[in-house]
């Protein structure tokens, strides 16, 4: 009896089964410059370069809106150090660039950025006394 079944109507129902399990979620994907890791565009910066006198300099687009080569930076002092240290903003922006802007961004925060370093200091083993 079993036999007389119609091969279509138990494919219908697996292929209903698995339709509906879809992610839809569609969020759009950015690479940071910094530590170069993908995460949603909505929580990464958006920096974008500007042609000034003398050269190219890097804005933060915290409305996302401005013309240009941009690139993608987590709201991070940490990536904001990996990016300067890799030299990810000149490959970003295929050539070199200014960031004080952005860095003024980040002091902004709060966050001081490289350069004043807290008193504790780890004093190299025996190398310079
Ligand atoms: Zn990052």
């Amino acid at each position: 009896m079993y036999k007389a079944g119609s091969p279509s109507a138990s494919r219908s129902a697996a292929s209903g089964a698995a339709s509906g399990n879809r992610v839809s979620r569609h969020v759009p994907q950015r690479t940071c410059v910094g530590c170069r890791k993908r995460d949603d565009q909505a929580v990464l910066l958006r920096l974008v370069r500007v042609s000034m006198e003398g050269g190219n300099a890097v804005r933060v687009d915290e409305d996302r809106r401005m013309p240009g080569r941009g690139a993608w930076l987590h709201p991070d002092t940490a990536c904001l150090r990996l990016a300067v240290k890799r030299s990810g903003f000149p490959r970003a922006f295929r050539g070199s660039v200014g960031i004080i802007d952005v860095e003024r961004w980040f002091k902004a925060l709060g966050d001081v950025p490289t350069g004043n370093e807290p008193k504790t200091v780890q004093p190299e083993s025996g190398s310079e006394i």
